[in-house]
């Protein structure tokens, strides 16, 4: 079989979520009724003019600074002329030769290698409306096809890779660097059920050695990240069987059938010139001077690999711990805010990532709805450290709080879970211990070191796990040297 190399390039396309569309004042809520946030301008009704959605600008702009992008100072708006019902002007206002941003990169990392996959653009565009099919028998009658325009003119960045990936799982971890850095920005939701991200793949094999691309393929439709590298697997071993046996890949655009797991042919791929780009005369060039793109830089959080870096030196992090809470935004303000309250980063980052990430996928819920404030989280380590309560009772503790929201301390007095710091009432239990379990002790003095644990087990099960533990170890070490 003759070696071959893949030559993926990345098309993603996320709706950004400013509160008005691009070129009107309509409203972007997504569960609006169809066809009620509209007006003459996002309709295409002839004689309208359009004008540029500030926010919109400004999004773009420092997703490009957060790609290393070059944001260019003059830009303009073209039409990409082309008939399809959802496009009531038939054509969509887009970016053609002069995008706000170019070049750029994304740093992603499989296995344990890190590359720089480059940005070739990223540009501005409104979305279209929306297609609706109904089923006949539903309710409705007969089966109907209707167009809802609440998409319409929802403002949309393009965001082009160069052909840089070389496999599907490159093509995933591209996807999760740039969906992080867009979530981290708060430009988009990013949610792909919603079509707020919705990416594409240009794929193409070649021999090994060769620098001719070999033909590409478009694959669209994909709802998922992992949806996008089963198809790009799919595409590249089809491709393959193709030119083994001597046939010709054709250039064309493919939709992913999620349930069948292959691509379908859609249609054969027109060429840029088929749409007729040309400047659009209805809105201004977009001129951004220094100080603009500045105050955007300036407003930026620190990004993803920032972060991670910057929590391995701070808090003397793992490679791995960091990269878990710097997943998200809010999961990397929740452990400052939480180390900021006064909790040693470790314990912080063993409670944030263990006992309240299960507590929050138990519930299908999120840091943003989560009832245990990252002070409350930790006082609790607090209670910990000063011996109030046990690391075992903290467990019992914290799906509590996470149920009422009340702080720790009252509920540690609430439910009478402080520990038993006496020495007197713990050498008490041990004692009890050591009558009733004659067998182990024997054992434990015979050298069978793991009888201890099972000791320290029947005292703590006799205090209702309130026993200090180390307490325990050091009175029980202390009562077994006596014999
Ligand atoms: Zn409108």
């Amino acid at each position: 079989m003759m070696p071959y190399e893949v030559v993926i390039g990345l098309e993603v396309h996320v709706e950004l979520n400013t509160k008005s569309k691009v070129f009107c004042g309509c409203s972007t809520h997504f569960d609006a009724p169809s066809n009620t946030n509209v007006c003459p301008i996002c309709l295409g009704m002839p004689g309208v003019l359009p004008v540029m959605n500030r926010a919109v600008v400004e999004s773009a702009v420092a997703v490009g600074l957060a790609l290393d992008s070059t944001v260019s100072k003059w830009s303009k708006m073209d039409r990409k002329n082309y008939f399809y019902p959802d496009l009531a002007k038939n054509y969509q206002v887009s970016q053609y030769d002069l995008p706000l941003c170019h070049g750029g990169s994304i740093q992603i990392e499989v296995d344990g290698v890190n590359k720089t996959v480059g940005i070739t653009r990223v540009h501005i565009e409104e979305d279209t409306a929306r297609n609706v099919h109904t089923i006949a028998g539903e309710g409705n009658g007969p089966a109907q096809s209707g167009v809802d325009f609440n998409r319409s003119g929802v403002p949309l960045l393009e965001i082009v890779s160069e052909p840089d990936i070389r496999s599907a799982q490159e093509a995933y971890a591209y996807l999760a660097a740039l969906k992080q850095i867009l979530q981290y920005l708060e430009v988009s939701d990013c949610n792909m059920e919603e079509g707020s991200l919705r990416a594409e793949a240009n794929i193409s094999i070649r021999p090994v050695g060769e620098l001719k691309f070999g033909v590409k393929t478009e694959v669209k439709n994909v709802a998922s990240f992992s949806g996008t590298q089963k198809a790009i697997e799919f595409e590249v071993a089809r491709q393959r069987e193709i030119l083994e046996s001597g046939g010709t890949v054709l250039q064309e655009t493919r939709g992913w059938d999620a349930a069948r797991a292959i691509t379908v042919s859609q249609r054969s791929k027109e060429s840029a010139h088929d749409y007729r780009y040309f400047p659009e005369p209805d809105l201004v060039p977009i001129a951004l001077d220094a100080a603009f793109v500045e105050r955007i830089r300036a407003s930026m959080p620190e990004l993803p690999q920032a972060r991670h870096a910057r929590f391995k030196a701070q808090y003397g992090l793992n490679a791995y711990d960091a990269t878990v809470l710097t997943s998200t935004k809010a999961m990397a303000d929740y452990f400052e805010t939480t180390v900021g309250a006064g909790a040693p980063a470790k314990q912080a980052a063993n409670w944030i990532m263990g006992d309240l990430q299960a507590l929050l996928a138990d519930s299908k819920s999120d840091l943003a709805a989560c009832k245990v404030s990252a002070s409350d989280l930790a006082a609790m380590i607090a209670l910990i450290e000063h011996g109030t309560i046990s690391g075992k009772i903290a467990k019992e503790l914290l799906p509590a709080m996470f149920e009422t929201g009340k702080a720790p301390k009252k509920l540690v007095e609430e439910k009478g879970l402080v520990q038993i710091s006496d020495s007197g009432a713990i050498e008490t239990a041990v004692r009890d211990a050591i009558e009733a379990n004659a067998g182990p002790v024997a054992d434990f003095r015979a050298g069978k070191k793991q009888a201890m644990g099972f000791l320290v087990g029947q005292v703590m099960k006799a205090t209702q796990g309130k026993a200090n533990p180390k307490l325990v170890n050091e009175i029980l070490t202390r009562e077994l040297s006596k014999g």
